[in-house]
């Protein structure tokens, strides 16, 4: 950690960024790293290649984060976050390659190790918990605006503290978060109580459309265009959504197949499009490895891939690789 606070402390033109469709500790990371940075006199220029979920827009500087990348010149480093591979950044990955020096700080299992300096703890429940631990030793002062930082990113991939990676640690942060003057409800009220009516009629549609495995161990959501459009709804509406896949009786994986048209084109039945596949399992097996197989990662219990196929094979292949569970 030492070394990487270092590189930090020598850097000057920082480009900061997280992966493509971004949950709340990507966006929590991205904004605390920019505030700590920016502390330290840097110049820092925060990027993401998706738009940032109304729900987490309450956060401290969030309006900078631009959406296009045009060249490696400007930037001596690049601290890349939550992310287990440089392609999850999306199109700007050529382009970080390019910056001399890459900060990879991650707590994904399947992590590459990419970049020229890694930090990288698959203990930690959430990116954000790594930034504590890490901004604790480069004594950066936990304002009210970094702990809300630090606190949402704990809140939102720890499932508000329901999933297996929720440990004593997490607490002890939370913890000092909120000594340090962060609302818990407040957060909770932008994150969880702020969803537009459109986004409650998709989420009747994603229930709808659940189906179970003939063994009742494997339940599978998908979302179309069509219904985003039906409902007026974007991508990132559907955050969250597969937990109600998870939470039935006897499923150990549940998978989510949503569609990835660009635009508001729907793909055609049976066409090949590209799709999202999100995986989540009650622990009891590894999603990052079947993730792995379709060329993702992520954590044992949540993990994703991405693939150009059809819904119907994309369905069966899943099923068939999930037989045995
Ligand atoms: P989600 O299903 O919410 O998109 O992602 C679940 C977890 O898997 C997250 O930690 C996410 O970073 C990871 N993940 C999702 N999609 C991919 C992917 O295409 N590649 C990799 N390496 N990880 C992914
Ligand atoms: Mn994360």
């Amino acid at each position: 950690m030492d070394h990487l606070i270092q590189r930090l402390n020598n850097s000057r033109n920082v480009l900061v960024t997280t992966h493509v469709s971004p949950d709340g500790d990507a966006i929590g990371s991205l904004l605390a790293m920019n505030l700590a940075l920016q502390g330290k006199h840097k110049q820092v220029t925060l990027y993401n290649e998706s738009p940032i979920p109304a729900v987490y827009r309450f956060l401290p500087l969030v309006h900078s984060v631009i959406g296009k990348l045009n060249s490696a010149a400007p930037f001596d480093t690049a601290v890349v976050l939550d992310c287990g591979d440089l392609t999850r950044v999306g199109e700007a990955a050529s382009i970080i390659d390019q910056i001399p020096e890459v900060i990879n700080i991650d707590h994904h299992i399947t992590n590459t190790r990419f970049g020229t300096c890694q930090l990288i703890d698959v203990q930690a429940c959430a990116c954000t918990e790594i930034l504590y631990q890490l901004f604790e030793r480069m004594c950066v002062p936990f304002t009210r605006e970094l702990a809300t930082c630090i606190y949402t990113g704990i809140l939102t991939d720890t499932g508000s503290f329901r999933f297996s990676n929720t440990s004593r640690t997490t607490f002890q942060i939370c913890e000092n978060m909120v000594a340090c003057g962060v609302n818990p409800f407040q957060v909770a009220q932008h994150v969880y109580g702020t969803y537009s009516l459109g986004r409650i009629k998709l989420l009747n549609l994603a229930l709808d459309s659940i189906e179970i495995s003939e063994n009742g161990k494997v339940s599978l959501m998908a979302l179309t265009r069509a219904m985003l459009n039906e409902t007026g709804t974007q991508p990132e509406d559907t955050d969250g959504m597969i937990n109600y896949a998870r939470r039935i009786q006897d499923v150990k994986i549940a998978v989510l197949i949503q569609e990835q048209t660009n635009g508001n084109a729907p793909c055609c039945a049976g066409q090949r499009c590209p799709y999202h596949v999100s995986l989540r399992s009650d622990g009891s097996v590894d999603v990052a490895a079947i993730a792995a197989i379709f060329g993702g990662g992520g954590h044992q219990s949540a993990a994703g891939f991405s693939i150009e196929s059809t819904l119907t094979e994309i369905k069966s292949q899943i099923l068939q690789m999930t037989e045995s569970t």
